[in-house]
């Protein structure tokens, strides 16, 4: 905690640090990824955990859609099988949890709780059993789509491609299903990656309050990944009138957070497209694999020549959501290990995670508020949620 003030360092201390979005779980399963090693070009491992008072994160289970077509249950379960593998490897420095207490308790047992969170509503197959057992296994959040449309939600990443069946208006009356079945179990429900459509349709159904766990501010980068000021507000106001709210969880990438990095980054696409799918072909002639990993270390190698947008740039995002949506209604969503390593300067691991509480406390910011935005306002939805949850099966008795 060298570079930081003290101030900053007994609010980091004191808060309870929650991050809702890493794509460490692939790590897991295609390298032998462990936490406790090294970090090896990634973002999170336990030793950055410790030093950026990381208290819990949402670790994402994200099934590439095309590689893993027809086995996406199976590749589901192996992420959330590398997810309790690791807990399992460490109990003495981490946890598991699957509720807002059993976050509280592991900060109060100094230890780092893991989570988890479905990325992509093709994980559950069009089946609400799948989502009930993959909510038996613990996931708190599932993000309606990822890029892909699901049929019954769609995604900002598709929706100009005509070879894709869209919602009339959002959801289907299954995606309402699916919604609600989210809320009776007490799932948070995730809009990050869905269409502007499926965001609204989600904010009328939806009896709790929602969560981004992983966007930013389309005012500042223009990204469909990004929302609207409109939608900021709808996210606070979301759970209807009795409800404190949901939450923006604002995403780290380079290519959400500044738009010159952005427009650097549509200008190489077509050549790295090319080449990517130069190396497909090559790999199929040979008869083998192309792995994931090979994708993104050749991406990795065109944007590591773009220049890394300043800290700053990602702190007028959170400094944004606070001012329209309220305070009480933004938190971090790095995008850890998902982003092929693209976040802005300063920012290499959760040990970092420290400069951000300096920045917003060198902005104005008090403890409290900075306590809230580092994980009280996801806390206090996930409580939220939890709650309605309990009211709806009382009210909703199984025939
Ligand atoms: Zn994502």
């Amino acid at each position: 905690m060298n570079r930081e003030s003290y101030a900053a360092a007994q609010v980091q201390q004191s808060a309870i640090v929650i991050d809702t979005h890493a794509d460490t779980p692939q790590r897991f399963v295609d390298e032998g990824f462990d936490l406790a090693g090294p970090l090896n070009g990634g973002h999170l491992n336990l030793e950055s955990i410790r030093e950026g008072h990381l208290g819990a994160e949402f670790f994402s289970i994200w099934v590439e859609p095309k590689r893993y077509q027809g086995q996406y249950a199976r590749r589901t379960l192996e992420l959330i099988d590398s997810v309790q593998h690791q807990v399992l490897r460490h109990p003495d420095r981490m946890v598991f949890a699957s509720s807002p207490e059993g976050i509280e308790e592991a900060h109060r047992a100094d230890k780092f709780a893991a989570l988890m969170g479905i990325e992509g509503g093709h994980s559950i197959e069009n089946s609400l059993a799948l989502l009930r057992q993959y909510y038996a296994l613990g996931v708190r959040y599932m993000t309606l789509t990822w890029a892909n449309s699901t049929g019954w939600a769609d995604s900002s990443g598709d929706l100009d491609d005509p070879s894709v069946p869209h919602t009339k208006d959002g959801l289907t009356e299954f995606g309402e299903q699916v919604v609600l079945e989210m809320n009776r179990l007490g799932m948070m429900v995730d809009i990050s990656h869905v269409a502007d459509t499926t965001f609204y349709r989600t904010h009328a159904v939806s009896r709790a309050p929602v969560i981004a766990s992983h966007s930013g501010v389309r005012a500042l980068c223009d990204s469909p990944r990004n929302l609207t000021d409109d939608m900021l507000r709808a996210v606070g106001n979301s759970g209807g009138p009795s409800s404190s709210g949901g939450v923006v969880q604002v995403n780290f990438f380079s290519g959400f957070v500044a738009q010159e990095y952005r427009d650097a980054l549509k200008a190489i696409r077509p050549e790295v497209d090319k080449l990517v799918a130069d190396r497909k072909e090559k790999a199929k002639a040979e008869g083998r694999e192309f792995p994931y990993a090979e994708e993104d270390r050749i991406w990795r190698d065109y944007m590591d020549r773009i220049p890394r947008p300043p800290l700053s740039r990602l702190i007028d995002h959170i400094d944004h959501i606070a001012k329209v949506a309220g305070i009480d209604h933004v938190g971090l969503g790095s995008d850890f290990d998902g982003v092929s390593g693209q976040l802005p300067e300063g920012l290499d691991s959760a040990a970092d995670l420290p400069k951000i509480t300096q920045a917003l406390l060198d902005r104005g910011y008090s403890a409290e508020a900075c306590r809230k935005m580092l994980g009280g306002n996801l806390l206090r939805v996930f409580r939220e949620v939890g709650a309605v949850s309990r009211s709806l099966r009382a009210e909703t008795p199984i025939h």
